[in-house]
């Protein structure tokens, strides 16, 4: 996949308002992100590996949408112009390194940009193919085969349009740049010998044991 060679994750948080309030955290009156590093993707159902300076990493499952031109300055109106395919991810998250981080006013990338902390689906789809609504997509993560988080992207609280122009107006997109569109409530940590599904509507998307 030679286009991800050069490429940014941006990170969309608290995009759906029952996993802020799971977090003691209020509703951002602007979209917040940060940025993951290429070093941080976990590609191909690859297993991951827990950082061992962690004692609480939590999964996030994330709708992924993948830039497929450049944009700078763009207006919501036209942002969907940027894309037509989808994918779904996890925001890996060490949520005890995360919390002393914000305690203390800090950046959060220790928590967040790790290696093998963005895992990418096998397989991007046409958004056509699934209904052509970006906001009106389904999606899940089964861990050990039980559903612990369920998303639909009509409860995102700042939609998939919104959230690439703001960002193009501090940080110029690329075609191949990823977009993780935040994740609804039900985050929780994993553990060595869990397994992870992914699923976008009926299909599976990434399949991942953990180390
Ligand atoms: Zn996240």
């Amino acid at each position: 996949m030679a286009h991800l060679c050069r490429m940014k994750i941006v990170c969309i948080g608290r995009n759906y308002a029952d996993h802020a309030a799971e977090l003691g955290n209020t509703v951002p009156s602007e979209p917040l992100f940060f940025f993951k590093p290429e070093s941080a993707v976990l590609h191909q159902d690859h297993p991951f590996t827990i950082p061992e300076w962690t004692q609480d990493c939590h999964y996030e499952v994330e709708l992924v949408v993948r830039l497929d031109r450049a944009a700078k300055w763009i207006e919501q109106g036209h942002a969907s112009r940027c894309y037509t395919q989808i994918g779904l991810g996890l925001d890996f998250t060490a949520r005890d390194v995360q919390q002393q981080l914000k305690k203390a006013g800090k950046p959060w990338e220790k928590a967040k940009a790790f290696d093998g902390s963005a895992v990418l689906s096998r397989e991007w789809v046409p958004l056509t193919e699934l209904g052509g609504d970006v906001q009106d997509l389904r999606f899940s993560l089964l861990k050990n085969g039980e559903v612990v988080q369920e998303g639909h992207t009509a409860d995102m609280l700042f939609p998939v349009d919104a959230l690439i122009a703001h960002v193009s107006r501090y940080s110029t997109w690329k075609t191949g740049d990823l977009l993780f569109t935040g994740t609804p409530a039900g985050v929780g940590p994993v553990q060595s010998g869990d397994h992870l599904e992914g699923r976008l509507g009926g299909r599976t998307m990434f399949a991942l044991d953990v180390l």
